[in-house]
């Protein structure tokens, strides 16, 4: 007997044109990654963040190691650093 399935509409979509879009700053989507699974226990890597606004299409790879932080694409200057850097504080 085939198990009945509840037919529930999908998540709404988030509003693409927000009016306040202006006045308040954007979030970034933060996601703290495990730094070894990704790149090794040898690595040195400490802390190894994503940071992505939207829309923009691509994300911040945010590294911490023996070099401090610093953004894969920007450098340690870019604006995703203090992001990462307070997600894993
Ligand atoms: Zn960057």
């Amino acid at each position: 007997m085939p198990r009945t399935t509840p037919s529930r509409p999908p998540a709404a979509p988030p509003t693409p044109h927000a009016p306040q879009i202006d006045l308040f700053p954007v979030l970034p989507a933060v996601e703290v990654l495990e730094a070894r699974a990704l790149a090794g226990p040898r690595t040195g890597v400490a802390h190894l963040v994503r940071v992505r606004w939207n829309p923009e299409p691509v994300p911040h790879l945010v590294f911490h190691d023996r070099h401090g932080w610093y953004c894969q694409e920007h450098g340690p200057a870019c604006r995703a650093v203090p992001v990462a850097q307070e997600a894993v504080a």
